[in-house]
């Protein structure tokens, strides 16, 4: 007997999508390439204290209408939103003075909503958002001194953290179209990786069932209307399972690189192409551990801006040169305002130096990270180097290929209607039975575990309706 639904991939938007069936009586199979659930939430308990989240960390917009709140609240898992303390932003000469930070970032927010007012009124989808951001007529450098110019560009390139794609790639038209949870951030207690477990139990509950190490290499729909999904091991073991329907969460940046064969038969050309079209950011973290805080351990946030002539980069550049060359922001947890605090400092790998950061050796880079924030920082003792390290491959890692999807970027006929597509189920000769959810298949909150969520839910209330008008 097939199952009702098979589920490709268990993140947030495959565990919700099962959840949602299994909660239905429908009888839910889940596969899952890796040795464990959660996907891109990745909660890294190697620290020895509180886990730290390699992936997603924060709930954005938490008391602004993010539906991840109520879901954390009725899991009964808590989540904290860190006290408001001291962020500090260094340049090249040093500590910067927090009047010029507040001034600069003033002109950062004058900036970016200049930025959205512009984008309303362009058509050119070669224009991108650095055009607009480091333009020198920009609000971005308004009372600025020229020696302080240089820092207003470095505090604006801290936004590629967040869009996981530099201010040169970033369309312009499209800036702002997105409709995301902004605001208030809070992290679940414990890390997202408890959120996703505590999903699973609930759907393993109501009889869902995972399993791990499938590799899926193929879904082919069969005449007699049921889907064949095949799956290989870690070790080459194959296997076949079998639904009459299928939710693929298997993330764009992985369906990029599958071979046309791989949905038999083949997925629209509609959709092939807004697959290709769709730009997978990078970002990355390193997490270092340290015995005790050596930094002002009130800043919860600390932001690195580099020099105005940061070394050139090669492919060879060490590990040094490359977190030289960039704007770093870090967090702090160190913070008593956190549960179980742990002296750690987190530090984002931007999208210029994290696919060549992750490729270098962890001993490597966790030692150029500790001498450069030392070197910045300037403690009035040396302090020991970090105990123990960790940090993100999601560039390479073959079942993400990369952080997420990014906003629109510049060129060629690329809109936010490619997520639309992203998210419809494949018609023709699949006639529905054949659904897509992930981030990547939400247009407004793409890129974020409130849309994986609102994927899941949408794709497993969509594939129930078509479960009983096959019954
Ligand atoms: C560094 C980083 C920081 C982030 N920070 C935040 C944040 O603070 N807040 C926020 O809201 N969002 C954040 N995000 C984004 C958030 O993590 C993702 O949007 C969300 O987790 C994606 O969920 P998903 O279910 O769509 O995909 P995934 O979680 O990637 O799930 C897809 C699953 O499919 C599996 N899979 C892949 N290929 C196959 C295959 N062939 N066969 C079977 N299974 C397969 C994968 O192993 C994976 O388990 C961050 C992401 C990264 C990388």
């Amino acid at each position: 007997m097939p199952f009702d639904t098979v589920i490709l991939g268990s993140g947030f938007a495959g565990i919700l999508a099962a959840r949602t069936l299994a909660s239905k009586g429908r009888k839910v199979l889940v596969l899952e390439a890796r040795d464990r659930t959660g996907g891109r939430a990745r909660s890294y308990e190697g620290g020895g204290g509180a886990p730290v989240d390699l992936g997603c960390s924060w709930i954005h917009g938490y008391n602004e209408g993010n539906p991840v709140k109520a879901m954390v609240k009725e899991l009964g898992i808590a989540a904290h939103v860190p006290k408001p303390a001291d962020a500090l932003t260094y340049g090249p000469s040093g500590l910067i003075d927090p009047a010029l930070v507040q001034k600069l970032n003033a002109n950062l927010g004058a900036a970016v909503g200049a930025a959205r007012v512009t984008a309303l009124s362009t058509t050119a989808t070669d224009a991108s958002l650095a055009s607009s951001l480091l333009d020198p007529s920009s609000p971005l450098f308004a009372g600025l001194k020229e020696e302080e110019k240089p820092l207003a560009i470095g505090l604006a390139r801290t936004m590629q953290v967040g869009l996981g794609a530099t201010l040169e790639k970033t369309s312009l038209r499209w800036n702002g179209f997105e409709d995301n949870y902004d605001g208030t951030n809070a992290a679940p207690e414990g890390g997202y990786q408890t959120v996703t477990s505590a999903l699973q139990k609930q759907a393993e509950k109501d009889g869902a069932k995972f399993l791990l190490n499938q590799i899926v290499t193929g879904v082919t729909l069969l005449e007699d209307s049921s889907i064949e999904i095949s799956t290989v091991s870690p070790s080459g073991e194959n296997s076949t399972h079998s639904g009459r329907t299928v939710i693929c969460s298997i993330p764009v940046g992985v369906l990029k690189h599958v071979p046309q064969s791989f949905f038999d038969p083949s997925l629209s050309v509609r959709k092939l192409a807004a697959i290709e079209r769709v730009n997978v950011g990078t970002l990355g973290k390193l997490a270092l551990f340290y015995s005790s805080p050596w930094w002002p351990s009130a800043a919860s946030s600390i932001t690195i801006l580099p020099s105005s002539n940061p070394p050139a980069l090669t492919p060879n550049s060490s590990a040094l040169d490359l977190l030289s060359s960039t704007s770093l922001v870090i967090a702090s947890f160190s913070s008593s305002s956190l549960p179980s605090p742990q002296p750690t400092l987190l530090i984002y790998l931007p999208t210029t130096i994290c696919a060549q950061i992750e490729a270098l050796p962890l001993a490597v880079v966790s030692q150029a990270a500790h001498d450069l924030l030392v070197s910045k920082m300037k403690p009035s003792e040396i302090p020991e180097g970090p105990v123990h390290a960790g940090m993100t491959s999601w560039t390479d890692d073959p079942f993400c290929r990369g952080a997420t999807t990014t906003p629109v970027t510049v060129g060629g006929e690329r809109t936010p209607l490619d997520f639309v597509e992203l998210g419809k189920p494949e018609k023709g000769e699949w006639k529905g039975r054949l659904g897509f959810a992930g981030e990547h298949t939400e247009v407004d909150h793409r890129g974020s575990v409130a849309g994986a969520v609102e994927s899941g839910l949408r794709e497993g209330e969509r594939i129930a309706g078509v479960l009983d008008r096959l019954d």
